[in-house]
């Protein structure tokens, strides 16, 4: 695990200009630099680096970030590979913290079951294609229903014969170990195999190490499971695990689109048919790790399920969370009682892609219009229908994107879209209030895990403000303080503009409307209590995607300005062109603001604690701490709005 300060060290010293020349012909533009996107195809360069800020943006697709974020963009590596990768480049040394007798113990286990896994894959694969049984039962399976030998050598289909511990036996004879063979499951606790007269299909990782098997039995015994999986291990966890991943992601990132099926043999049938961005979920609803996973390659998912009312429901389960995490969900309903396996086989490419381009429906809509067929002549059912969608759009974060189904749910259900609108307002205010503030930013309470795992723990996009209330006007303020100026000196004091924003709001932090700037302002809290200072680039390279585009929207897009705000919320909405020039002043008023309508808060707080227990022990301490906070309050207030006293 790498050191703190050593990838703070990283992102100080790189240099997006450097950087980005090895990929981008770069020519100097005023003072950026402009080149031809790398991540789009475009003949006339949109895309502008800023050496001063030290940032890219692409004003024709959008991606923009800074150094780490180009890396890892461009080299598709994690936030740690990044910075490894800038280690080199920049020949920095980066610190290791030392590990733990329980990780190094941990570290040789992992060694050990990959090496095990491998083996166990070749066994299989090589019973399939050479013992007699294999070929007679295993082969001939997959012959019948049209797979082609180079389908199954990509996907290392195996075969497990039916003998009690043929694989157990060889597999110690070898020198593997028992205890590894029972932790992955290979081996069962008589130390009998756990396969056997099944079919072995592999499981791989993103990256193309097999982690597990699942496997398929042959005959038609009743009374036994007819798809058995490994158990989970150091090295297999299910709900991480989308089948067909390692071979899918370059033609999924390159197509922008991913189909999503329910089987392993609908993902081998349409690759060998040339569709290859085509995963499973392997059965089960999709999980928010398989949704991360998918959303490193693309935010577009297809569901393709059958037609049945199974397929429905299917399609139904997991729906919710990748609207949430902000993908785009199409569907297609295979019709005629096939599978995506089946109807590729009867109707081929050309039928499949003609399929496609007729029959793929906006997810959303496509159930909205569901609902609405399904309770035309029942009111009753209608209002619970009309509740049922509102809820769906209301998780929809991305607020241009919400608005656009709302219209269209207004016109499918023929109801004026104001109601529809008050109504998902609603929800959005109820999903707010639900989540207590703790869970809300507990995640980043250990922000080493932050650096370690690039996956967007704890901000979750939650950042996308809907129904900004003036209380969040302030918040976002403070936190574009934080990020442009944070590491400013202020006041001619050793301490930072940081520091002094920290110790003005700390008391009040759990007051914040906006979950999203309260765990930005945790975060630089957590900073200062380790010694460790933040600036702009800190936040322009956070592991966290939506930190870092934050901090570009700050530093890129000019602030409008409005009269009003002044007078109203006494923000001063950075005149200046230059965003890190505040001046003291504004810093303290912004702080003003914010922490007079905490206060109210604050009050209204204590007031309900005192009604509640008016007869309690600590009533007196309730009300003496209620009238110090009002008295501080009023104080604020006259200096707020320069009422002399
Ligand atoms: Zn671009």
């Amino acid at each position: 695990m790498i050191q703190h300060n050593s990838v703070q060290k990283v992102i100080d010293a790189a240099r997006i200009e450097e950087i980005v020349r090895d990929y981008v012909d770069l020519k100097n533009r005023g003072s950026n630099l402009t080149g031809l996107c790398p991540f789009h195809k475009e003949k006339t360069p949109s895309f502008s680096v800023s050496p001063s800020k030290n940032i890219y943006k692409c004003f024709g697709c959008g991606k923009a970030g800074g150094a780490v974020d180009f890396i890892m963009e461009i080299e598709q590596y994690s936030f740690v590979e990044a910075i490894r990768f800038l280690a080199k480049k920049y020949q920095i040394e980066l610190e290791e913290k030392e590990l733990t007798q329980q990780d190094r113990a941990e570290e040789l286990e992992i060694q050990a079951f990959n090496i095990i896994n491998q083996w166990a894959q070749e066994y299989y694969k090589n019973k399939l294609w050479n013992s007699q049984e294999g070929k007679n039962i295993g082969l001939e399976y997959f012959k019948e229903r049209g797979f082609l030998d180079a389908t199954l050598e990509k996907f290392g289909i195996g075969f497990a014969a039916d003998t009690p511990s043929a694989f157990t036996q060889e597999s110690i004879q070898k020198g593997y170990n028992i205890d590894y063979l029972k932790k992955l499951g290979l081996t069962n606790s008589h130390e009998l195999d756990f396969f056997r007269n099944r079919i072995i299909f592999p499981l791989y990782n993103q990256t193309g190490k097999v982690i597990g098997f699942a496997g398929r039995v042959m005959g038609s015994e009743v009374k036994i499971a007819k798809y058995i999986n490994s158990p989970e291990s150091t090295v297999y966890k299910k709900s991480k695990t989308l089948f067909g991943l390692h071979l899918a992601k370059n033609e999924i990132r390159k197509q922008n689109n991913c189909y999503l099926v329910e089987g392993y043999t609908d993902v081998m049938s349409l690759n060998q048919a040339g569709i290859e961005n085509v995963v499973a979920s392997s059965g089960t609803a999709l999980t928010e790790d398989q949704i991360h996973l998918l959303k490193r390659h693309t935010h577009t998912v297809t569901i393709l399920y059958d037609g049945d009312n199974a397929g429905i429901k299917a399609a139904e389960r997991g729906i919710e969370l990748i609207v949430k995490e902000g993908l785009n969900v199409y569907v297609a309903l295979i019709p005629d009682k096939e599978d995506p396996d089946s109807f590729i086989k009867k109707h081929g490419y050309e039928g499949f892609q003609k399929f496609l381009n007729t029959e793929v429906k906006d997810f959303i809509l496509f159930k909205i219009q569901l609902l609405h067929q399904e309770s035309l002549n029942d009111p009753v059912k209608r209002s619970g229908v009309i509740q049922e969608i509102v809820q769906i759009i209301a998780k929809i974060e991305d607020t241009v994107k919400r608005s656009l189904y709302l219209q269209n749910a207004a016109k499918i259900l023929q109801l004026p879209e104001s109601t529809l609108i008050e109504s998902c307002n609603n929800y959005i205010r109820e999903n707010l209030k639900n989540k207590s503030f703790a869970e809300k930013r507990k995640t980043l309470a250990n922000d080493e895990k932050i650096i370690e795992d690039q996956k967007e723990i704890g901000f979750k996009k939650q950042n996308q403000t809907f129904l900004e209330t003036g209380d969040e006007i302030h918040e976002k303020e403070l936190v574009r303080i934080l990020m442009l100026a944070g590491n400013n000196p202020w006041k001619n004091t050793e301490f930072t503009v940081a520091h002094y924003i920290i110790e003005n709001v700390v008391d009040i932090l759990e007051y914040f409307d906006n979950p999203f700037y309260a765990m930005l302002v945790q975060d630089v809290l957590n900073k200062i209590q380790k010694n460790e200072s933040v600036n702009f680039n800190y936040f322009v390279n956070h592991p966290t995607k939506h930190v870092t585009n934050l901090a570009i929207e700050f530093s890129t897009f000019p602030y409008i300005y409005s009269e009003n705000w002044e007078s109203k919320y006494g923000i001063f909405l950075n005149k200046k062109s230059n965003g890190t020039d505040y001046i003291d002043d504004e810093i303290e008023t912004v702080i003003k603001h914010l922490k007079f309508r905490k206060f109210n808060k604050v009050i209204q707080n204590l007031d309900k604690q005192i009604s509640e227990n008016p007869n309690s022990e600590d009533v007196i301490e309730l009300i003496k701490a209620r009238e110090e906070i009002k008295k501080i309050k009023n104080k604020l207030f006259q200096e707020v709005w320069k009422i002399e006293s």
